[in-house]
């Protein structure tokens, strides 16, 4: 591992000035991810920033939503009062992710910022242009199976090709895009305020990038707007086996119902593109109607269309449809 500078900073704006100016500097908050990207050469910040004793760990209602500060753990987020009465779609996708032992170390923060799980990714002698931009994406022609099915528009109709076909390996980020949640930024210029949906990069230009936070930039917390999804959500996560694994596809699913009809509808997927891929014409197609499994079908056949396979991936697509009928019909209480 390269030598580096180990930091600890007491203000959010002393840790955003350590950081600015330092582009091979790096946040380090549970490091359940950045340790063993720094071990294996893939990360190599000159100066580590301990953010672990920032006065970011709270979790609070404030007027029409819960605010989550960076630091919380996992498993305490999982096992909140307010987040299991108000927001059981997030508890439930947190307690899916990881083990015990992992969520009691990684972060809110850490959890948003975490990289791909593909693994010509962390194999230094493969070509991956995440790593190394214009390599070449080794997982392309290569092992790919658990790759992305939805890209920058798919090449089609002019659109650019994507450069990185990685999926998001987060299942807290897929419920927190379907809640649309805002994240909190601090950086240079003071305060801003990011949607889910627009957090997290697709992958036609630099690949090496997930996220759009600028230099020195610093999440320090996440903001969930109350809503009346809590009785009618599920999170629904297909993997290979049964715990510890990444999601081969994960569906987070919201309805809001009244009266045996549906009112409301959120959904996003995980483990299918490089962010977490929200649908955004589904509460148009739901809302007003009656749940039914055929209406789910129609509605998972029409969100697919966009789909493409790679050579060993084709069987992610009826999975997702699949996977989505069956989220939405536990969560619209329906056998
Ligand atoms: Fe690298 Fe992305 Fe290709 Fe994987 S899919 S090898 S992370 S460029």
């Amino acid at each position: 591992m390269k030598p580096f500078q180990y930091l600890r900073p007491k203000t959010v704006q002393e840790a955003v000035t350590m950081a600015t100016d330092n582009p091979e500097a790096q946040y380090i908050a549970g490091g359940t991810n950045l340790v063993d990207l720094m071990k294996r050469g893939i990360a190599s910040p000159s100066k580590l920033i301990d953010i672990n004793h920032l006065p970011l760990k709270k979790i609070e209602h404030r007027y029409d939503r819960l605010r989550i500060g960076a630091l919380v753990l996992n498993s305490d987020l999982a096992q909140h009062k307010a987040v299991l009465t108000r927001q059981p779609l997030l508890a439930q996708a947190l307690l899916a992710g990881a083990s015990g032992q992992l969520r009691n170390m990684a972060t809110v923060g850490g959890n948003l910022l975490q990289r791909t799980r593909c693994s010509y990714f962390y194999d230094l002698a493969l070509p991956c242009n995440k790593r190394k931009p214009g390599a070449g994406c080794g997982a392309e022609e290569g092992i790919n199976r658990t790759h992305a099915i939805f890209f920058a528009g798919n090449g089609f109709g002019g659109i650019e090709k994507s450069s990185c076909i990685a999926v998001h390996p987060s299942d807290m980020c897929v419920a927190l895009t379907a809640l649309e949640t805002t994240v909190v930024i601090n950086g240079p210029d003071g305060e801003r305020r990011v949607m889910m949906k627009d957090f997290h990069r697709l992958s036609t230009q630099q690949p090496e990038l997930d996220t759009n936070l600028g230099p020195g930039e610093l999440v320090t917390a996440i903001e969930v707007v109350d809503n009346a999804f809590a009785k009618h959500s599920h999170y629904l996560k297909v993997r290979d086996r049964a715990s510890y694994a990444f999601a081969l596809v994960s569906v987070a699913a919201a309805l809001q119902m009244d009266g045996g009809r549906i009112w409301d509808a959120r959904m996003a997927l995980g483990g299918v593109a490089h962010k977490p891929w929200r649908y955004w014409s589904i509460d148009l197609m739901l809302r007003g109607q009656v749940p039914s499994e055929k209406l789910f079908r129609e509605v998972a056949e029409h969100e697919m269309e966009g789909a493409k396979a790679t050579a060993q991936n084709a069987f992610k697509i009826k999975l997702a449809s699949n996977a989505m009928v069956a989220a939405l019909k536990t969560a619209a209480g329906i056998s």
